[in-house]
């Protein structure tokens, strides 16, 4: 048998598979999918299956054997395998880094497999104890744990038998990742096996064994195992007495690896699904149709927040676990709170994995392999969920459509939206995108069936409108105040007067306010105001951010950090300070303005330790704090009965950079945050603050009126010539030397339009020509220099369904990339973010 193997080497001229031989002894196990050890250039590198067949490409005696398979099951399937592939040429990118993307990052070192048995209750069932041979149990039921490889190599003959014994859960495997995982394991006291037997040698235990005798006595009263150490807090005594007691025989005292399920131990209140609302109903009935049909359909739900779409989400997936396959539930990693979390486990139980990167890396590679062993049926994460390994599919849901943290800044440079949209077509599995204010992409595909043509990675929708909030609450007002008046009429606080009344009346009234500072495009940096010196990174042209607690300055972009000065560098004035709103400046504000004001500060400063961002938002919820303030991430899912207020304190900080999707990205902004408010009982009410509050994105805001807003911006985009009515492949080419770098991006620019016009579509995007692509640049980055290298950029504009990256891959050939002088060029498809 020959395999087809895609080795791991980050390179595009050796991004093709390569044939080895299966050696005899793993040909039972190995499948595509599975990640091997192979012989290549002098070394053995990781590279995984992608196809098994029986002749190959080289001649026999060139041929090398696999030197190792790495895991007993697979870790990826054959759809992933292609899913990968489909990304490669999509994106751009190599099919080994897409795979790469694919699994968790414990598996990425090398594993060590350690087999047990499984649950005593299947073998008495007999469900598989006639297919495993009764020496090989009783090896590993000796061993207790023993190495995978060890028993294959006394068993050769059974590794299919013992495949799947693992698959079913008769035999478990633990993995120990050398280097890069440190497995935690606990000395655990195991009771006595028999129980007539210890109580005789109890009696026995001469009068000087007091302590043994206590400590036995209390393992006895234990129906099972517990650590040593909670034996010992609670009876007493000290190890060397349970030693002598397990040397005795009594008792057993073993390592046991330590659960790293996050959320163990933890009660989620079971929840039942809610009788529906007639809107509820409406847009449920479609796509549980599209789940019990099979069929590859994507709707777009677009739900007002608090219009119950969750509900709708979480009985779309009953439905579809209900017909045995399963579903993956993507959701922005800012939004999967506690509470998100809480939600689907109160539904689901243990049927649901959690995936985030809050988790460690065995925490989230358990989560992985209970999804991968077919223990759970839904798996709720963050964008790389959407590789999740199930088997079949039937639902993928994405909530928060519009995000742009779907979209993976670095390779592979994919959008899980448009990701989720391929695996559905594989698995024949239905999509539901779900937003308040879904992205123009989406809304445009929804709106095409009846409006004709548009480019957009998604090529159509079904719209699912559900426009009411449950139980009729209604939308909570929103005012916006000018504040250039403010200043007019000589309030020169960050606080507008209205904002501060409605402060001090929820403080009155022991209700809860939410305080949003929209971040984006602040930074706090140092400028010196007698001569206008502003604090640059010495390697990148942008200036450093100020870091108060540790009074130091940062770049962003490449970690350099040195000491804030005190005294400007250019000019020796002592006027040189920070400048920006940051998070603190308000916080301080707070403090001055309301003495003994209780507020939770939740920015990226505060909620990088784990589990932080939960115990803030708990400390919120259970009422120890007046306001919580915040960056974007208090503006998305949070659900607390006694906000009563949310501020936003300034609107458009985010409406002036030089971004297509600045206006967009604002209205997004303020319609998430003010959904925040009166979702209960309590009515609520927003207050926004704003230098542009005639700008359609405040204004329409204001309105909770997406359409008005869509019909508006979508007029702005068909102008300018931006997506959903084109798409855009950004290059961006980096070299250390200024002249060899522009000649480059000339001659790529060059390229690009020669391919162009030889398949006979360049042409501007105004003419009239169905397929046009046309290219922009070179010019210089909006950051022209970046750790020492000179950057430059030319833009693809494409539209009419022109395969605009083979396009990009042909005129790429001939440039040599990689090495050490050679020009650097990174490609993004569907950029979000153009910088
Ligand atoms: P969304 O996800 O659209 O913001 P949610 O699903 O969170 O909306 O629903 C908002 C609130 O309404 C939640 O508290 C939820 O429990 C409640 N809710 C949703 N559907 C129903 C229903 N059919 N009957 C009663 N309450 C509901
Ligand atoms: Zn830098
Ligand atoms: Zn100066």
């Amino acid at each position: 048998m020959i395999a087809r193997v895609i080795v791991d080497v980050p390179s595009r001229q050796t991004d093709r598979p390569f044939d080895y031989r299966v050696p005899g002894e793993i040909s039972g196990w190995i499948g595509v999918g599975s990640r091997v050890g192979v012989p290549f250039g002098g070394r053995t590198l990781q590279g995984f299956v992608v196809e098994l067949t029986e002749d190959a490409e080289v001649s026999g005696n060139r041929l090398k054997d696999i030197a190792e398979l790495l895991d007993p099951i697979p870790p990826l399937s054959p759809d992933l395998i292609e899913l990968a592939r489909w990304i490669s040429i999509k994106y751009c990118c190599t099919w080994t880094v897409a795979l790469q993307a694919m699994i968790p990052s414990a598996l990425k070192g090398k594993a060590e497999r350690y087999v047990r048995l499984g649950e005593q209750r299947n073998m008495s069932e007999g469900l598989w104890s006639a297919e495993l041979p009764e020496e090989l149990l009783e090896t590993v039921r000796k061993q207790g744990n023993i190495k995978l490889t060890a028993l294959q190599q006394r068993f050769p003959a059974h590794s299919h038998e013992i495949r799947m014994a693992l698959q079913s859960g008769a035999l478990i495997e633990d993995v120990k990742v050398k280097d890069r995982l440190s497995v935690r394991t606990v000395l655990t006291v195991f009771p006595p096996a028999d129980r007539e037997a210890a109580e005789q040698a109890l009696a026995e235990l001469p009068a000087r064994a007091a302590k043994q005798r206590e400590l036995l006595q209390r393992i006895m009263e234990q129906t099972g195992p517990m650590p040593m150490q909670a034996l010992l807090a609670g009876a007493g005594g000290s190890a060397s007495s349970v030693k002598a007691l397990a040397d005795k025989g009594l008792i057993e005292l073993r390592e046991v690896e330590q659960q790293r399920d996050p959320y163990a131990g933890r009660d989620f209140v079971r929840s039942q699904p809610l009788p529906l609302t007639e809107g509820q109903q409406g847009v449920l009935a479609p796509i549980a149709a599209a789940v019990s049909e099979r069929a590859s359909r994507v709707f777009l739900l677009q739900g007002v927040t608090g219009s119950g779409k969750t509900e709708v989400y979480m009985q779309a997936i009953a439905g579809c676990i209900a017909g045995g396959r399963q579903a993956i539930v993507l959701v922005p990693e800012i939004s999967l709170t506690p509470q998100m979390v809480e939600r689907f486990k109160g539904r689901f139980g243990d049927e649901v994995a959690v995936l985030h990167s809050r988790l460690s890396q065995g925490e989230r590679y358990d989560e992985w392999r209970k999804i991968r062993h077919r223990q759970v049926k839904v798996a709720i994460g963050a964008r790389s969920a959407i590789f999740a390994p199930f088997e079949s599919i039937g639902l993928i849901i994405i909530d928060e459509e519009h995000e742009s943290s779907y979209k993976q800044e670095e390779s592979p440079k994919y959008h899980a939206r448009d990701v989720a949209v391929r695996r559905a077509r594989q698995h024949g599995a239905a999509v539901v995108l779900g937003s308040a204010t879904p992205s123009l992409e989406s809304y445009m595909a929804a709106r095409r069936s009846q409006e004709g043509a548009a480019d957009s990675a998604v090529q159509s929708a079904a719209h699912l409108p559900l426009p009411e909030r449950v139980g009729g609450r209604p939308l909570p007002p929103v005012e916006v105040v000018d504040m250039r008046e403010e200043l007019q009429e000589g309030n020169r606080s960050m606080f507008s007067r209205r904002l501060h009344a409605a402060l001090a009346e929820r403080l009155e009234r022991g209700e809860q306010s939410v305080l949003l500072l929209n971040r984006r495009g602040y930074s706090t940096f140092v400028m010196c105001r007698s001569c206008g010196y502003t604090a640059g990174c010495p390697h990148c042209d942008i200036s450093l951010t100020y870091h108060q607690k540790t009074r130091m300055l940062r770049c962003h972009y490449c970690g350099h950090a040195e000491p804030s000065p005190t005294a400007c560098p250019s000019c020796e004035s002592e006027h040189i300070r920070f400048f920006g709103t940051g998070t603190q400046r308000v916080e301080e504000e707070l403090a001055k303005l309301f003495p003994g004001i209780r507020v939770i500060r939740m920015d990226v400063d505060t909620t990088t330790e784990k589990g932080s961002h939960e115990k803030w938002l708990k400390l919120f919820g259970d009422r120890q704090a007046d306001v919580l303030l915040g960056t974007q991430m208090v503006a998305k899912g949070l659900d607390f009965p006694f906000v009563t207020l949310v501020g936003v304190i300034a609107a458009d900080s985010s409406l002036h950079l030089p971004d297509f999707r600045a206006a967009e990205k604002t209205f997004q902004l303020l319609t998430q945050v003010a959904g925040r408010a009166g979702r209960h009982h309590l009515p609520g009410e927003v207050v926004v603050q704003s230098y542009t509050p005639d700008h359609y994105s405040v204004r329409m805001a204001q309105q909770h009126d997406y359409d008005s807003f869509a019909v508006e911006e979508l007029r702005h985009r068909r102008f300018m010539g931006y997506p959903p009515f084109c798409r855009l492949i950004l290059v961006t080419l980096s070299h250390e030397q200024l002249p060899l770098l522009a000649a480059t991006g000339e001659q790529l620019a060059e390229a690009l339009r020669a391919q162009a016009e030889q398949a006979g579509v360049l042409a501007s995007l105004d003419s009239s020509k169905e397929q046009a692509v046309e290219i922009l640049g070179p010019v210089a980055s909006p950051i022209p220099r970046l750790k020492d290298r000179y950057r430059f950029q030319c833009m693809i504009k494409y539209r009419g369904g022109v395969d605009a990256a083979a396009l990009l891959q042909a005129a790429l050939a001939p440039f040599q990339e990689g090495t050490k002088d050679k020009v650097l060029f990174s490609i993004d498809v569907d950029p979000q973010v153009i910088m």
